[in-house]
């Protein structure tokens, strides 16, 4: 069986919606998500770059995350051809373990939780293709990198590309005929 790694924020989980509600209500700021169209949070206001990284050291921060519509039931479809792993860079945030792992147990419970992987450099993982919303994970990356669309990824260029969860599935179908 081919594997698929998926990454988690952005991808799987949405992650953005609430630190961006979280900052507003923090900084009393009205920062909107069209605002966010092709940058993150912090590269708009760099004089609170250590601050906005802090909204998300709370431990519970990962555990109410919405999950990305359909990627619950994609997912599923494809475990039935492919090895599906998850793969989390969460040491930049070591403190959102338990939740990760919480939210994946709640969310993605049809999934082997081995198949569960919390690292920090990604180029350790091996698989056929990666699915993931930074670009920085593809350096290094040897199989098939699927550019997911977030708002702050909207701009690059020279990927695959999946807007989508539907066009995951899509995808996936197009290379089985
Ligand atoms: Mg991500």
């Amino acid at each position: 069986m081919q594997r698929i790694a998926i990454d988690m924020d952005e991808v799987i989980a949405e992650f953005s919606t609430k630190h961006l509600e979280l900052f507003n209500r923090t900084f009393n700021e009205q920062v909107t998500m069209e605002e966010l169209h092709g940058k993150k949070l912090r590269d708009l206001r760099p004089e609170l770059a250590h601050e906005i990284f802090e909204l998300i050291l709370m431990p519970d921060f990962f555990r109410d995350l919405n999950p990305i519509p359909h990627s619950q039931e994609v997912i599923k479809e494809l475990s039935e051809s492919y090895e599906i792993f998850i793969a989390t860079a969460a040491m930049e945030v070591p403190t959102s373990f338990t939740a990760k792992y919480e939210w994946l147990k709640e969310h993605f419970g049809f999934l082997n939780e081995m198949n569960f992987v919390f690292c920090g450099d990604k180029s350790i993982i091996r698989a056929d293709y990666l699915i993931d919303d930074n670009t920085r994970h593809f350096k290094g990356f040897e199989g098939q990198s699927i550019l997911f669309t977030a708002n702050h990824n909207k701009n690059e260029t020279g990927y695959v590309r999946v807007n989508d969860w539907l066009e995951v599935r899509d995808y996936f179908k197009g290379l089985a005929r």
